[in-house]
């Protein structure tokens, strides 16, 4: 079978291989990862061997912090105004789809935030150009939505912004669905987070990247469980982090790192896969997504049939012959195939076969 799940998505087979041989007796060690103590050196050891392979994939630089923590990134669409917006000013915003929206949403629930550009007037086909962004004269910081997943609408640069105030301005990144899946510079960014359920792991683990300069600007009045500092402090365990989770996440940074070779060919795979659906989304007349090329997601590609009565059949068919999970989001609705890290190139394949044979009889 093949996984076209938006998320929580496909893990590497290798991955799920290895975490089933080592789930009851974890390296000799006569207990389970899951039975562990976070404080243990087992423990302490699996968390830095992941946190470094992540260092080493995505190159982060030492003034960097990772932070392996829970909540999901909803919970940093709170965690980033908190920490950000002790020195006042107003966060920037933009506007590009569904997850932005709830980002805004929490930043303006905590005193406001500023849209400084939005993709809703294309009707969010397309992301505003750098031209189209108009900070407020008191910005914080502009976050942005890197990828979005249920639209399918991806960034094809990196908003970076001089501060009106002078100086750079922070540039924090939902990556949700598309970290790791090639390589960036994380020196463009002041905060990256990501839920893990995509490209990293398993549901319960939002990694954070944080530049070491913006931990002190965190609200007075903010959660100690939210503090960036704090918890960079703490090397992420002011409680008891979701550890096996993290070990998940450690073994799929290890598979990034020596079986597919380092993010600059995961990227390279990435892209023939969603080339060739797309080509085959194009060359159809049965099969349409509406987004503008430039702004094509690799990791979530949604796509309508001309006849949506045929939805129910397309995803029947489809998932007798093993491809699962490709209703689109309930808000958009046609179908979605999220084209993850662990997705092979032979699922698309595969799903190109189906979707022209399915054309060919029912279109
Ligand atoms: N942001 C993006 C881009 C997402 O795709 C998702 C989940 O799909 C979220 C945020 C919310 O993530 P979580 O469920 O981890 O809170």
């Amino acid at each position: 079978h093949y996984n076209f799940c938006a998320g929580p998505a496909a893990l590497p087979e290798a991955v799920l291989e290895r975490a089933q041989d080592e789930l009851l007796d974890y390296q000799g060690r006569g207990l389970s990862v899951m039975e562990m103590s976070h404080r243990s050196p087992e423990f302490v050891a699996i968390a830095e061997r992941a946190e470094q392979d992540l260092r080493d994939l995505l190159s982060v630089p030492d003034d960097y912090r990772v932070l392996f923590l829970q909540g999901g990134a909803t919970m940093q669409f709170a965690m980033v105004p908190y920490n950000l917006l002790g020195q006042g000013g107003t966060p920037n915003y933009l506007h590009t789809g569904i997850w932005a929206k709830k980002a805004i949403a929490e930043a303006e629930h905590l005193g406001g935030a500023h849209i400084a550009a939005s993709s809703e007037a294309n009707r969010l086909t397309a992301v505003p150009r750098p031209d189209d962004i108009d900070l407020s004269d008191d910005a914080a910081y502009l976050h942005y939505t890197a990828n979005e997943t249920i639209g399918g609408l991806a960034f094809d640069y990196v908003p970076k912004m001089a501060s009106p105030q002078g100086g750079g301005l922070p540039i924090v990144c939902d990556m949700s669905s598309s970290i790791l899946s090639g390589p960036i510079d994380v020196s463009d960014y002041g905060v990256i987070y990501a839920g893990a359920q995509k490209n990293i792991g398993p549901a319960g683990l939002t990694v954070v990247i944080v530049h070491e300069d913006l931990l002190g600007r965190g609200r007075s009045d903010m959660p100690g469980l939210f503090s960036y500092r704090a918890l960079a402090e703490a090397g992420s365990m002011i409680n008891t982090p979701p550890t096996y989770a993290w070990y998940l996440a450690g073994l799929v940074f290890q598979w990034l790192k020596e079986d597919v070779g380092g993010l600059a060919a995961m990227e390279t795979i990435n892209r023939r896969k969603a080339d060739k659906l797309y080509a085959a989304i194009d060359g159809s007349d049965f099969y349409t997504n509406p987004i503008a090329p430039l702004n094509r997601s690799l990791m979530n590609i949604p796509f309508v049939l001309a006849d949506d009565g045929l939805n129910q059949s397309f995803l029947d068919e489809a998932e007798a012959v093993g491809l699962l999970n490709l209703k689109g989001h309930r808000s958009v609705g046609g179908m979605r195939a999220s084209l993850y890290n662990a997705v092979p190139e032979k699922a698309v394949d595969t799903l190109i076969d189906f979707m022209t044979d399915f054309e060919r009889r029912r279109g």
